[in-house]
């Protein structure tokens, strides 16, 4: 995962344009991608897809030529979405396009403006301290002009239709934390369940922030009614803890099976919903509802170096990720094998020995297996699912899963049959 944000750090992605296409395009040789082009002027619920913006070079040089500000060193050296100049001036009609970063004189802001039109450029404190009053030439190559909306969205079908929705932001462009790391996981997780039997369906969105999850949910309402629980995810490579942040609804399956699994990492933190941070806020508006929490580590503000040059390499580590990454799949492992049981032997303890289910316990802790077994086999009345029993028994929901297999295969065990609640 850390190898995968390296080679796309350098990209100069945004909202729209080349660089989320270039970046889609490395995700692609890893998972099965489908890439959509929204074309700008479609009406997205209250929103309207914007121009295509794409840049090739921008720079303040003095009159020797020098380049004193360059988009090649760091593509953060230019405000997002800024329209194209070619001027000479003075720093004292420079100054109010030039913008740097308070919190450290070293870093480099990150800044963008989509939706006004205007240009400018970033630059840390030190390197606008030595910069002279100019006169500087002053160049934005860039397009602005319409063009299309690119996401990419991997699907991969269960056996049933019901699906789980997993989201990540492609619009950032040299950032590591926050947009990096979260397609790394996003990119791992898929292609972790594309080797798997699946009992229900799976998609993966890349989308830029706020307009592309408007632009998808605009185009998807039919899919949105088969969506039992997702997560979005960002910000999952920095050392804060381990975060989830609850749905709107709170209490749906997700929320209780992220409850449960970061219940069992030390120093993790579970938070209530608040409509701010990143695509959740679409997800969760009320008129879709839908069940999807938001999987991160320090949260959009949180950490050093947010939106500056500071959010770099050093700032994701691969253990991290990797930590970041076993709670997604153990909070996917209990949305796909949640469920519940009938225990067919209900009268008494049945007897487990005859039925050679001591001799599954072969694992490193043979007691908590067979209390396990002896969990599911109480508590499987048909009303109890057994993210239920996870949660009475305080045992891990995996320990339980494997129970009832064993269980089933010992004839001591059914589905039942009912629909489980919500
Ligand atoms: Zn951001």
């Amino acid at each position: 995962m850390h190898a995968l944000a390296s080679d796309l750090f350098p990209i100069c992605r945004s909202i729209t344009g080349d660089g989320v296409r270039t970046t889609l395009g490395e995700i692609a040789e890893r998972i099965p991608l489908e890439v959509h082009e929204v074309p700008s002027g479609t009406p997205v619920l209250d929103w309207t897809v914007p121009d295509e913006w794409n840049i090739s070079d921008a720079y303040v040089a003095t009159a020797d030529g020098k380049r004193v500000i360059d988009f090649n060193a760091s593509n953060l050296h230019v405000v997002g979405y800024s329209e194209p100049v070619r001027a000479t001036m003075a720093l004292a009609e420079l100054r109010s396009h030039l913008h740097t970063f308070g919190e450290n004189p070293a870093w480099i802001p990150y800044r963008t403006s989509y939706y006004a039109r205007t240009w400018g450029f970033c630059l840390s404190e030190r390197e606008l301290a030595e910069l002279g009053e100019g006169p500087f030439e002053v160049v934005i190559d860039s397009t602005l002009a319409p063009g299309s909306l690119t996401y990419g969205e991997c699907f991969l079908p269960g056996e049933r239709e019901e699906e789980v929705l997993v989201t990540t932001h492609v619009c950032h462009p040299s950032l590591a934390n926050d947009n990096l790391s979260g397609i790394a996981l996003v990119t791992e997780l898929a292609a972790a369940l594309a080797d798997r039997e699946r009992r229900l369906s799976y998609r993966f969105l890349f989308i830029p922030g706020t307009i592309g999850s408007i632009t998808w949910l605009a185009r998807n309402a039919d899919v949105t009614t088969r969506i039992v629980g997702g997560f979005v995810v960002a910000c999952v490579g920095d050392s804060g803890p381990l975060t989830y942040k609850r749905s709107r609804r709170g209490g749906a399956l997700v929320d209780r099976a992220a409850e449960h699994v970061l219940g069992q990492a030390a120093g993790s933190r579970l938070l209530d919903f608040v409509p701010w941070g990143w695509d959740e806020r679409q997800f969760n508006s009320p008129g879709f509802d839908l069940p999807m929490g938001c999987l991160t580590r320090s949260l959009e503000g949180e950490y050093e170096g947010y939106h500056s040059s500071g959010d770099d390499l050093h700032l994701i580590r691969p253990e991290n990720m990797e930590d970041s990454l076993n709670a997604a799949l153990a909070i996917v492992d209990v949305l796909e094998h949640d469920g519940r049981y009938v225990n067919l032997a209900p009268k008494g303890e049945p007897q487990l020995g005859k039925r050679g289910l001591y001799r599954g316990l072969g694992g490193p802790d043979p007691g908590t297996e067979q209390l396990a077994l002896l969990w599911v086999l109480n508590q499987s009345d048909g009303r109890h699912s057994l993210l239920d029993i996870a949660e009475r028994s305080q045992l891990p929901f995996g320990r339980i899963q494997m129970a009832a297999e064993l269980l089933r295969e010992g004839g001591l065990l059914a589905e039942a049959h009912e629909e489980p609640a919500e």
